[in-house]
């Protein structure tokens, strides 16, 4: 079969997707890829499609190296419902299926074989691997989440670095190694690490036109989380991250106070427990899973509507990751980030903690990606724009983003930037050492408290010269200038602010600093001035009756999911069911053709689906 035959037969997709027939035929021909594709962009395929090309050529199994052992059910069970023979082996298959899985392995009744790296450098797996070799067999080589290999990542696994004995034992085999992670020097560690310098490298572009990029300044973080989900995601399913355990639990709490069905997820949870969690949030509609950043690689539940960060993730990549787990399917979802000053302190704090072990150069490298997501947060234009730059792209402002939406008020602090500069140098002239922002603030607005009054701090020159801005407005100064590296947080000295090289030229006033205008306190402006949230495209667009038909295949798709043990999605996307809803087929001639009905689904669900139909 051609591969244009495999996708619309097997896949039930009229066409390929962005690089994705490149990608495919590459492969096919037998050649190595490194391939950058944001997360939704369709991956998958670009392995999936060359292994059944492939072992229908007769070069027998692919096998696809996953570290998402939770997820291999759900991703082996996608693949048999399309008809697909697929299997996967780890850990929580018992000793008998996995002898089971063996055999079929060796007899060639795999087409794909799904293994966690660590299975797959073991001495027994490799000697699976040599025979099938020997018989000439072994096809092809996807390692999926590639980005792993890099400790420089934020999903570093040791075990990936074990990865390159499948290049030295099997030279021949072509490999596709495949990441949603952009950056220059994760991708030079993949390389170098999975000895790829002679693939063939794909990058497509990392926009997700889709996704709708908000900052908002840090007030009550939990308060501000719940109107923005009240607002505007009521009964949707959303990611909340948070930094901590702690927050973790008293966030799900909050949020089921509110009757919203949430669910904890972190690493300190029973393995069972994630598992039995992480399940609910797949199956189930409409669940918010509030995590920290354990959870969420590989999910690929496509209709997570929104992501939301109550705390700010450690960079770009990891802000850029995990919100990239919104909106899969393509249709509107949002991206929520709630920041304020005592994160980048936090951040600091940990980066530069000297139990940590890590290098010099290692903490000077985090601090730089730090700063850059500050630059993004504090950012008065397209975050989109930034972004994508961030990644070496060039892009046009968005419009779908906070700042396109409503432009922000911006004032010129570069007053403001130079007092507070010559304040805080000023403080550890006369004391002989540093103070955290706030005693700054304190002096700078001419407050009389003990600290100050202790320190003499009042008979500073710069003492009251800033009484004209509120503290909001000055902890705003205090984080733009750590985001263009004018001001420095010791953490080394609790957390005492300190001049840095480029702090002079802000001081001479050479650079002018804008601002954010603050927001007044106690309100909720942004969320409530926003325009209207767009409903989601396929089901929005539905008559009455249209609907009627929906909402009768999602409860039939729900039964039928149970009995499988699979995730609703999988069986069929909501797109795939509104389009059924939209042209009420009366035969199966009339569902082929449908986007995401391929041969197999047709002739498992065809009937019934006809049927629930017939049924209203
Ligand atoms: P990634 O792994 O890149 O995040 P996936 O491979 O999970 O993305 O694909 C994302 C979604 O897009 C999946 O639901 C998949 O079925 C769908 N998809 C992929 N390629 C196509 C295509 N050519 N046409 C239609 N849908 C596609
Ligand atoms: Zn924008």
């Amino acid at each position: 079969m051609s591969i244009k035959s495999i996708l619309s037969h097997v896949f039930g997709y009229p066409s390929f997707r962005g690089p994705q027939q490149d990608i495919i035929e590459h492969m096919v021909a037998g050649g190595d890829a490194l391939v950058l594709m944001p997360t939704g962009g369709g991956k998958s395929l670009c392995y999936q499609i060359p292994a059944i090309a492939r072992q229908q050529a007769g070069h027998g199994i692919t096998v696809v190296i996953s570290p998402l052992i939770a997820l291999m059910h759900d991703q082996v069970g996608a693949l048999h419902e399309a008809g697909v023979q697929a299997e996967f082996l780890n850990s929580t298959l018992s000793w008998q299926a996995a002898s089971k899985v063996e055999q079929r392995l060796q007899q060639g009744d795999i087409t794909l074989l799904y293994a966690a790296p660590e299975r797959v450098t073991t001495p027994r797996f490799l000697e699976q691997l040599d025979a099938l070799q020997a018989g000439g067999r072994l096809s092809l080589f996807a390692i999926d989440e590639a980005h792993c290999v890099s400790q420089w990542g934020h999903d570093f696994r040791p075990e990936y670095r074990a990865l390159t004995v499948l290049h030295q034992r099997y030279p021949g085999v072509p490999r596709i190694a495949l990441t949603a992670t952009a950056d220059a020097l994760t991708r030079a560690d993949i390389v170098n690490c999975l000895e790829l310098q002679h693939a063939r490298l794909f990058i497509s572009s990392f926009d997700r036109p889709n996704i709708r990029y908000t900052i908002v300044e840090k007030r009550e973080a939990s308060q501000q989380l719940l109107r923005f989900i009240q607002n505007e995601h009521l009964g949707d399913a959303g990611v909340v991250y948070c930094q901590s355990r702690k927050k973790v639990e008293e966030t799900a709490d909050l949020l089921c106070d509110h009757g919203i069905a949430a669910l904890p997820y972190h690493a300190g949870l029973e393995a069972k427990v994630r598992q039995t969690h992480q399940d609910q949030f797949l199956r189930m509609e409409g669940i918010v899973m509030v995590a920290t950043i354990a959870f969420g690689m590989g999910i690929d539940k496509p209709d997570v509507r929104f992501v939301a960060h109550l705390d700010m993730p450690k960079n770009i990549e990891g802000y850029y990751q995990e919100t990239g787990r919104a909106g899969r399917d393509g249709e509107p979802a949002d991206a929520w980030l709630c920041y304020g000053l005592q994160d980048v302190v936090n951040q600091r704090r940990m980066i530069d903690d000297p139990e940590s072990g890590a290098s010099m150069e290692h903490r000077q490298l985090m601090r730089g990606k730090l700063e850059a997501l500050l630059g993004l947060a504090e950012a008065t234009d397209c975050r989109r724009v930034r972004l994508l730059h961030y990644f070496g792209e060039a892009s046009q402002p968005c419009g779908n983003c906070d700042n396109c939406l409503q432009a922000p008020a911006v004032w010129d602090a570069t007053d403001a930037a130079r007092k507070l500069l010559s304040c805080v140098y000023r403080v550890r002239q006369m004391s002989g050492f540093g103070f955290g922002a706030g005693h700054i603030i304190d002096i700078l607005r001419g407050k009389l408290t003990d600290k100050v009054t202790q320190r003499g701090h009042e008979r500073i020159s710069t003492f009251g010269i800033g009484a004209d801005l509120s503290e909001a407005q000055w902890r705003s100064v205090v984080r733009q200038l750590l985001a263009i590296d004018a001001l420095e947080v010791d953490a080394q000295a609790f957390n005492t602010l300190q001049l840095t090289a480029a702090s002079r030229t802000v001081l001479k006033g050479d650079v002018p600093v804008l601002l954010r205008a603050a927001l007044p306190k106690t309100t909720g402006r942004k969320t409530q001035q926003r325009p209207e949230k767009a409903a989601p495209k396929a089901q929005a667009a539905l008559n009455a009756a249209e609907q009627a038909r929906f909402a009768a295949l999602k409860a039939w798709r729900f039964e039928v999911a149970k009995e499988h043990n699979l995730p609703a999605y999988v069986i069929f996307h909501d797109a795939t069911l509104a389009a059924i809803a939209h042209s009420a087929p009366q035969s199966l001639d009339d569902l082929q053709g449908i986007s995401g009905i391929g041969a197999r689904k047709l002739d498992a669900y065809g009937a019934a689906v006809l049927a629930v139909l017939a049924g209203l």
